[in-house]
């Protein structure tokens, strides 16, 4: 009995000290980049990941350094020592020290070292764990691939895509990887596209290879297919149960991946970004930007908002949508209403 207590109080002090540590922790937490709150990111088909926490969205463009908006919508560079050139890699606004990302709630970056082997530039790339600086990939060349593509690849890190807790994609310029959550390969394809977009469908990793076809390899299998859409995918998007695909001609389509079918939604349409249901595109000669829904019905026209430029790049955080453009960040609510300009004064950090 007497044991029974004792074996209770140890538990009861046991959880006191975990639920007050984790209090205490959240309070003083100061993060990666010295915000408050949980570093979250937000990935775009095209351009760099962007990372944001409570108070904070941390943005490049012109990929000279990463800048902070904080919440009252000031844009300044994320770093507070002022005689600091933004080139090391221990600077929190150092675009060369690679692209961050989180996996698992885990911040981690991939980079590329550059060396000179026979008067050519090879680079290598890198995957690091932020916290102890542990490489956790190195981005081999795929023995199993053929030797002709094999001498036109190398281990230069293009693109980090999270699938979802358990994948990750690995994407350089000949092959991709499908990392699991301790950066083991599970799988690869040698027809990289030219988009890094792909989704994940039961077991089935959908891209659009450089064929223009939209194919998919099964992760559990390695084994690839082509799906026959009888015209040349361009640019992809998933939402739910379905692959949405501009073509050649710029016409939209929605492929259906359960009942395999697809049917043309709209047209003029060569850039899009698809987020919670809204589709977001720019095509035709006018270069005309809509929203749209699932089915391209329009919900709003927004060709006026003139900086809201590249919409296969947006980023959605929260129910804002933003964009970078020649001289600031651009956004909007998920709807189209309420556009803003933010303009990067200080320009060439
Ligand atoms: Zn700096």
């Amino acid at each position: 009995m007497t044991k029974n207590i004792y074996k209770v109080l140890v538990i009861v002090i046991a959880v006191g000290s975990v639920l007050s540590g984790c209090v205490e922790q959240k309070k003083d937490s100061v993060n990666y980049f010295g915000g408050t709150g949980d570093i979250q990111y937000c990935e775009r088909v095209n351009g760099r990941n962007v990372l944001y926490d409570d108070e904070n969205i941390y943005i490049t463009f012109k990929h000279e350094a990463l800048l902070r908006l904080d919440k009252n919508n000031e844009l300044n560079v994320n770093c507070m020592i002022a005689t600091c050139l933004h080139d090391t890699q221990e600077c929190k606004a150092a675009v060369n020290a690679g692209e961050y990302f989180i996996f698992n709630n885990k911040l981690y970056r991939f980079y590329n070292e550059s060396s000179i082997s026979q008067s050519s530039i090879i680079y290598s790339g890198f995957i690091k764990d932020c916290q102890n600086n542990d490489i956790v990939f190195d981005n081999p060349v795929p023995e199993e691939m053929d030797e002709g593509k094999k001498i036109d690849d190398s281990t230069e890190i293009y693109y980090v895509r999270v699938i979802n807790e358990d994948y990750l994609k690995v994407e350089g310029h000949r092959h991709a990887y499908i990392l699991d959550k301790n950066f083991e390969v599970i799988c690869m394809y040698d027809d990289v596209g030219k988009f890094p977009w792909g989704t994940l469908y039961e077991d089935k990793y959908y891209y659009i290879n450089d064929l223009y076809q939209l194919v998919n390899v099964n992760i559990k299998t390695g084994e690839s297919e082509v799906i026959e859409l009888e015209n040349n995918c361009f640019l992809g998007g998933a939402y739910k149960d379905y692959i949405f695909y501009s073509d050649e001609f710029e016409d939209l389509y929605r492929y259906s991946l359960k009942d395999k079918e697809k049917c043309k939604i709209s047209e003029k349409v060569a850039f899009f970004s698809i987020y919670d249901g809204y589709i977001y595109a720019e095509g035709g000669q006018n270069k005309n930007k809509r929203i749209m829904d699932i089915n391209g019905n329009l919900i709003k026209d927004y060709t006026e908002y003139t900086n809201m430029v590249c919409s296969d790049s947006f980023i959605k955080i929260r129910d804002m949508i933003y964009c970078t453009y020649e001289n600031g960040i651009a956004m909007m609510k998920e709807d189209g209403s309420d556009y803003k300009e933010i303009v990067w004064e200080q320009g060439g950090v």
